[in-house]
């Protein structure tokens, strides 16, 4: 083993950390999918809504029907009474008695007509808000997606390059350097080297000591920290 072999074991490792840290950001991005399951319970709200301002517009229209055709009623019947024809004051009566009769359901519609009316007027205010929260949610969807994708196209694209270099390193490294990093690397989250900076160890802080910090500059053969077990190296030029 020789010096450089250690400052390729350093680069590895920089390579190796700088791969991680992209594939934590790939896997911590929000891919958009509760935002995009909130856009569709708002739209299903929003189809709701519609559909019920639909019936009541509905029903509005048969109500104006309707008063059309007592109204008729009563115009017909209040003509045959007072149009002089009628002289029998028996049946004028039964008739005037009719024509009350449709004079309260002719009121009884425009009530109802009154409330339907106000009722679909609120309706519509909730319609037009609940449109308006759909319309901002498919755009924070869409601004979500659109930031996915640009980050785990850039964080992939940078991972290909990345690895590219990877390799290159590997095919430079003695088998008996690379097998005891791997095996580091697994069981220290990652992270198997660690440089011997002011007569310390850059991972855990912990003093290199003395004796062996000239065995770390030789880089001949594998010094680790006595602490966190991590391969010792000294900084590149
Ligand atoms: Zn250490």
């Amino acid at each position: 083993m020789t010096p450089e072999d250690f400052q390729r074991l350093y680069q590895l490792q920089t390579v190796d950390t700088r791969i991680a840290q992209r594939r934590e950001i790939i896997a911590q991005a929000d891919d958009g999918t509760d935002a995009g399951a909130e856009l569709e319970a708002d739209l299903a709200e929003l189809a709701e809504l519609a559909e019920e301002l639909r019936q009541k517009q509905s029903r509005h229209r048969k109500l104006e029907l309707d008063l059309e055709g007592v109204e008729a009623e009563k115009e017909e019947k209040t003509d045959r009474a007072y149009g002089g024809t009628i002289s029998n004051p028996k049946e004028l009566a039964s008739l005037e008695q009719k024509i009350d009769e449709l004079d309260r359901n002719v009121h009884r519609h425009e009530d109802m007509i009154l409330e339907i009316l106000e009722e679909i007027e609120e309706l519509e205010g909730r319609a037009n808000a609940q449109r308006e929260k759909s319309e901002a949610q498919r755009a924070a969807h869409a601004s979500l997606v659109a930031t996915f994708e640009h980050t785990t196209v850039q964080g992939r694209e940078e991972i290909v390059d990345l690895e590219a270099t990877r390799e290159e390193l590997v095919a430079e490294l003695p088998p008996q350097l690379l097998r005891p990093y791997e095996e580091l690397r697994k069981r220290e989250s990652g992270t198997a080297v660690a440089l011997l900076r002011g007569g310390s160890c850059s991972e855990c802080n912990l003093a290199v000591p003395r004796a062996r910090q000239p065995m770390v500059k030789r880089g001949t053969a594998i010094v680790k920290c006595e602490n966190c077990r991590r391969i010792l190296v000294v900084p590149g030029e």
